[in-house]
């Protein structure tokens, strides 16, 4: 059965309250559109980085990884098509003064003030400019990059040539990307700072119907991926692209959709980008950045296929789909590989010492093969009702029974159910449950 939708409200309010996500320089009244990391939250984001990582690169003998650099030649963005196209287009209403995205409006009159005092449609681009260096003037310009997928077609050639890899093979990148977005909003899904984790699958152009293979192959991959870690199926579906919603270098994109508290909305892209991108660099840059095949002594560009998507959106996804309101607790149902923390260790009572050493002992032994976290505050109740609002799969306690039996009560978050171990097969019980 399907959980029921949270609103955002309780989705923002439970992310601030147990340390996921904060407003950036909250002190200063805040900045739209950027967010930082609580304690909790980073754990979190670290896992969903690590869950695509090894999922998408190091159980595959296919992909390599890359990290390029957040600012690039001024000439790249050029080339890419982003400094003409990488556009939105705005309107302002000359009433209120709010601005919005044309294509999220939905007749002529103004969402916030009701006046239909638009103006007409104009183009924004949407990409932050900086200067490198200390003179301030057009030849030092270059842009904070909007997305990691251009460092990894310049860096093409110099990449397969070092991992000795040829098509169809893939370079995968996590990092930080910048869009001076119009209408930031709904809470992390749309930001003006956020991460990307994007693979370009690199694959002969020919035949056609091979490259349209791998498109479709990497479209179920990526659901299988999102099943695979516990998002309910009926919340996701796709949405294939046709006729003039395609980019004109694009034979087939497919989006994956969520259905958020506010409706149906992008989570994912899985885009076969043609030769476009290596096209245009060799073109701009006058290099060969074409592939040679040694042994059928083939040369050719290849052809790309994208799956790119946010760290923040599928972590906003994992929230939402995640979270389910009881009677008697809020419970954040995460996928083990994705909660913050493995386990939590209990002692049962603050004033006797030999438990609160014994519970500490046993969560630093935990240490090095899981991440924990200890809680000594407020009842055991209290300490349940904290950990199951973070997603903690297990809870252990020390108590009286436990200096004299040598076992601890492991507390399961999505059953409640609570069963005695052995502390000496406590590691074991709990690897077999993760
Ligand atoms: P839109 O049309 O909604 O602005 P887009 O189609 O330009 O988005 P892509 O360039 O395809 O987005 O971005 C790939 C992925 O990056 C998206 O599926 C999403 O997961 C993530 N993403 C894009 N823009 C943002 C943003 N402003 N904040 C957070 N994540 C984003």
């Amino acid at each position: 059965m399907t959980r029921p939708k949270p609103t955002m409200e309780e989705i923002t309010a439970l992310a601030k309250r147990r340390g996921f996500i904060f407003p950036s320089s909250e002190i200063y009244g805040g900045i739209n559109g950027f967010w930082d990391y609580g304690p909790v939250g980073v754990e979190l984001k670290r896992n969903v980085r690590e869950a695509w990582w090894r999922d998408m690169v190091t159980l595959r003998d296919d992909v390599v990884g890359i990290e390029t650099s957040l600012i690039m030649h001024p000439g790249v963005w050029r080339a890419s098509g982003h400094v003409e196209n990488f556009t939105d287009m705005m309107v302002d209403c000359k009433t209120c003064k709010k601005r919005f995205r044309a294509d999220h409006l939905t007749s002529d009159q103004c969402p916030s003030c009701g006046n239909r005092t638009l103006t007409e449609p104009r183009a924004f681009n949407l990409m932050f400019r900086t200067y490198v260096g200390a003179m301030e003037d057009a030849t030092s310009e270059t842009y904070l990059r909007p997305e990691t997928a251009q460092g990894m077609f310049v860096d093409f050639k110099l990449a397969y040539q070092a991992a000795r890899k040829k098509p169809p093979f893939g370079l995968a990148q996590i990092g930080k990307a910048f869009r001076n977005e119009i209408t930031p909003g709904n809470f992390i899904f749309r930001s003006r700072e956020f991460e990307l984790m994007e693979l370009e699958f690199f694959v002969p152009p020919e035949p056609a119907e091979e490259g349209l293979r791998w498109h479709r192959y990497w479209v179920d991959e990526r659901l299988r991926w999102w099943h695979s870690l516990g998002v309910q199926p009926e919340r996701l579906r796709r949405h294939e692209y046709s006729g003039a919603d395609l980019a004109h270098y694009s034979s087939a994109t497919t989006d994956l959709e969520y259905d958020y508290p506010f409706g149906w909305g992008e989570l994912e892209g899985i885009a076969h980008r043609g030769c476009y991108d290596l096209t245009q660099h060799v073109e701009a840059s006058g290099k060969d950045l074409s592939f040679f095949d040694e042994e059928s002594k083939a040369k050719y560009l290849p052809a790309v296929v994208e799956p790119a998507l946010g760290v923040d959106r599928a972590l906003l996804v994992f929230l939402i789909d995640a979270y389910e309101k009881e009677a008697d607790r809020t419970v954040l149902r995460l996928h083990p590989r994705l909660a913050p923390y493995k386990v939590a260790v209990f002692p049962l009572v603050r004033n006797k010492p030999d438990i609160v050493e014994l519970a500490a002992k046993i969560e630093r032994s935990l240490r090095p093969v899981m991440r924990t976290v200890f809680d000594d505050s407020g009842n055991v109740g209290k300490r349940y009702y904290r950990q199951d609002e973070i997603g903690t799969p297990y809870c252990v306690t020390v108590d009286y029974d436990s200096l004299q039996n040598n076992d601890v009560t492991v507390r399961d978050r999505d059953s409640k159910a609570q069963v005695r171990v052995s502390i000496d097969k406590l590691e074991e019980h709990l690897r077999g449950q993760l």
